[in-house]
């Protein structure tokens, strides 16, 4: 058993028993293992009892060794520690930076439902190859919710591009029966 979480996102929270999980709070008692390569930096191991210190010891066939209490620092000592050792700038945790980045992230999600508008101006110019023949037409997200609340189905992305290319047929043809009414704007009942 390696020592996969041993820091917790609860701030009171100073570390994880390496056996059982629980959290050992800042200044609390805690237990360390005698032997040093149990209290490397990278694997360090934290023991909220004596009998989770046991538990370890089989684990890491320890010939000689004994648990050793010890008292969690207190928050202020540690943050005070922790950014000492960090190089200057990084002592901030990164949790924020997670959340700053996922804001992000959902604008562009945003950007992306909102751009497709029917593209009008393209489709009378557009050549062959014409990107404007792949493009999403639909607000994928309204209409995934719409699927959503008529059936309570979800709705494979593909749909969409299916969509898009029939409503450019469509377009296509109410393009068609406007310029053959003499007419530059295609109307509602150009639509086949
Ligand atoms: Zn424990
Ligand atoms: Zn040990």
């Amino acid at each position: 058993m390696a020592s996969p979480e041993q820091t917790s996102t609860n701030p009171s929270v100073f570390r994880l028993c390496s056996s059982c999980k629980k959290p050992i709070a800042f200044e609390a008692s805690y237990y360390r293992c005698s032997v040093s390569t149990c209290n490397r930096a990278r694997v360090a191991y934290y023991f909220c009892s004596v009998g989770c210190w046991d538990a370890h010891v089989p684990e890491q066939r320890h010939r000689d060794a004994w648990a050793e209490p010890v008292k969690a620092p207190t928050r202020a000592a540690y943050e005070a520690e922790a950014a000492r050792e960090a190089p200057s700038g990084s002592a901030e945790p990164p949790q924020r930076r997670v959340v700053e980045s996922r804001v992000v992230e959902s604008r562009v999600v945003e950007s992306k439902v909102a751009s497709p508008e029917p593209p009008q101006r393209r489709i009378v110019d557009r050549r062959v190859d014409d990107p404007a023949d792949k493009e999403i037409l639909v607000v994928v997200s309204k209409m995934k919710a719409y699927i959503k609340a008529k059936s309570g189905f979800n709705t494979s992305d593909e749909v969409m591009e299916g969509l898009s290319d029939r409503l450019r047929r469509i377009a296509d043809r109410a393009i068609e029966n406007a310029g053959g009414d003499g007419r530059k704007t295609v109307m509602k009942r150009d639509l086949p």
